[in-house]
């Protein structure tokens, strides 16, 4: 035995100084403008993860942390010990050397593999045409300043972000509707088909390697879940709270569709958006064009900061530095004197960068070492194009719900070792924080201070916000389905050996299984659906936080949205210890009790 705890915090520092190279590797090979930057980016991230591989597999470290005698240590040092040694056996540290070496090339293999699918996702961006005259009918008037037709009277609209989804919500033309959605699930295909199969085909061998029956069991043995067969029990869960609800719903739009197509016996998905907003808008008198305006990027922006700051005790200062783009803002985060991180914005989209939105790592803060460093990629309407930049109060909530990701991993970036820093938890709690923060988003005192008029500078009006929220209740059964669907479909590829089994046969059994929708002939969504490899079989983490998320918002509920103690103790108790504590024990501390299924339900069934 020996008694050298030094070890372990040099490598904890080992696998920070490797996260530097990493961490801003991943993040500039999506975001990076120039190609040769991006393609010189994954084969950094490469290089780092080839590194990370090696070390993992090195019997001699191992051994060098399994007999450092734990009576030596504190409790944060016991746990980091256990943690790491799981680490190691997870990764194969213990088989022979043939194995290690399949192990390390299946390894390699897998990064490019991901690094493949994520690329041909965001290089292929999809148009359609439609022309001026009855082309844009419905869609809001800043939409349409903003889509002017070309010198053919044509004008394109594409699959990202800020044209899809105002135009398959509002668009009155059926048929380009559908030309959309036909696009945007055929994105990347069919170049990903056979990655896709080769990431299920290797993490399958890798799993066996390593002693498990499948990627999906091995991939849950170390989050809250534990085991694959618990995720396939809590989807059947979640599906048995939601059916009913859902189908309701589903009828509810059909029955709507059959005022118009009385010979109509289903309702597509590409329909979906665009019936729910007709119906709520009926059925609620609420129309969501009437929200748009109180929209405004940069108010909804600053309104965000303020709120931020004011919750958790902090003030964002914009700093001027170098940044890979023009539009990237960065703020400095500042508690009194101390600046404690730093955050960059990249907000709007442009061609070639990732297509979602995400929080990306810069740099994990680690107490007296380093600070932390967040970045948000998102794709929201660009100021620089198109005035006032509107947005939609969905795009509104994913704006709240990568910021709740970035304020855990900057205020969770103070703990005293990088490997428990921020975000690094259970994966399968790290969505809590996220979908916590969107409630701030419906609240109407906290909208009415950022959400003015771009016209008359008006606030929100909270019987505008009471709407909004009374037409949010219908489509929960539905949303609620569609993620079980995307769960199943995660968990089900990988949880077998996918040799001899059809991926898009698979896809499309689920999506009829799961989804009141039928599947959309001649799409491939599996191809674009990137968390099939950041996320592997692990898509349930969203429903499984949303779970715990509903439990934690019950105290802000009572106490208050706005209430300083009750921020402060989520602040104190969730956010700042990182995963230094399990996260159930965490909820505990909070909630002074163990989270339940209760308030989900609660949620689902109003
Ligand atoms: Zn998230």
């Amino acid at each position: 035995m020996n008694s050298d705890r030094r070890v372990l915090r040099a490598y904890d520092d080992l696998l920070r100084v490797i996260e530097q190279v990493s961490a801003p590797a991943s993040l500039f090979s999506n975001v990076w403008p120039d190609d040769a930057m991006r393609t010189e980016a994954e084969k950094s991230e490469q290089l780092a993860n080839q590194l990370l591989t090696k070390i993992s597999l090195d019997k001699k470290l191992f051994e060098l942390i399994a007999t450092i005698d734990a009576a030596g240590l504190n409790p944060l040092e016991q746990r980091l010990q256990v943690r790491m040694l799981r680490d190691f056996r997870r990764a194969g540290v213990d088989k022979d050397d043939a194995t290690r070496e399949k192990i390390t090339s299946l390894k390699n293999e897998l990064t490019e593999l991901g690094q493949q699918f994520e690329k041909n996702i965001r290089e292929d961006v999809r148009s359609i045409s439609v022309n001026n005259a009855d082309g844009l009918a419905g869609l809001p008037p800043d939409f349409v300043a903003a889509h002017q037709p070309n010198e053919h009277g044509v004008i394109s609209i594409s699959t990202d972000y800020p044209d899809f989804r105002p135009f398959m919500l509002y668009a009155d033309h059926a048929a380009a509707r559908r030309e959309l959605f036909i696009k945007f699930n055929t994105r990347a295909f069919p170049k990903n088909e056979s990655v896709l199969r080769s990431l299920l085909e290797k993490r399958f061998a890798l799993a066996q390697l390593l002693g498990y029956s499948s990627w999906a069991v091995y991939v849950t043995e170390d989050k809250m879940i534990q085991n694959a067969a618990a995720v396939a029990q809590f989807i059947e869960r979640i599906n048995t709270a939601a059916k009913n609800r859902a189908a309701v719903e589903y009828d509810e739009l059909l029955a709507y569709k059959r005022r118009t197509s009385p010979q109509a016996s289903t309702v597509a998905e590409w329909e979906s958006p665009y019936l729910k907003e007709k119906l709520r808008a009926e059925k609620f008198e609420f129309d969501s064009q009437a929200v748009r305006p109180y929209f405004v990027y940069d108010r909804v922006r600053d309104g965000l900061l303020a709120l931020a700051g004011e919750l958790y005790e902090i003030q964002f200062v914009p700093v001027t530095t170098a940044t890979w783009h023009e539009s990237v803002e960065v703020f400095n985060v500042n508690r009194g004197t101390a600046t404690i991180g730093r955050i960059y914005l990249d907000m709007h989209p442009r061609e070639n960068k990732y297509k979602h939105a995400a929080q990306f790592h810069l740099q994990s803060g680690v107490r007296a070492v380093q600070l932390p460093e967040g970045v948000l990629v998102c794709n929201f309407t660009d100021p620089q194009k198109q005035i006032p930049a509107l947005m939609d109060h969905d795009q509104v909530t994913t704006f709240f719900h990568e910021f709740g990701h970035l304020m855990h991993h900057i205020l969770g970036g103070n703990t005293e070792f990088a490997y428990f820093s921020g975000v690094a938890t259970e994966w399968d709690f790290v969505e809590a924080p996220s979908q916590l923060f969107e409630e701030w988003a419906w609240d109407a005192n906290v909208l009415a201070r950022f959400a003015h008029h771009a016209e008359t500078g008006e606030s929100i009006p909270a019987a505008l916000v009471a709407q909004l929220r009374a037409a949010e209740e219908f489509g929960k059964g539905l949303f609620t389905t569609r993620q079980l669907q995307f769960a199943a479909l995660s968990l089900e590829l990988y949880a077998s050996d996918p040799h001899g089994f059809e991926i898009h046969t698979r896809a499309i059994e689920l999506q009829n299984q799961y989804n009141q929708f039928p599947f959309e002939d001649d799409t491939h969504m599996e191809c674009s659906f990137g968390h099939l490899d950041g996320y592997s079989a692990i898509y349930y983490t969203y429903l499984w936080s949303l779970v715990i998320a509903k439990d934690l918002f019950t105290k802000f509920e009572a106490d208050g949205l706005l209430n300083e103690a009750a921020a402060r103790a989520y602040r104190q108790h969730i956010l700042e210890p990182g995963g230094s504590s399990d996260a159930a024990a965490l909820i505990n501390n909070f909630l002074g009790r163990a989270y339940t299924f209760d308030a989900f339900e609660a949620w689902l069934a109003k």
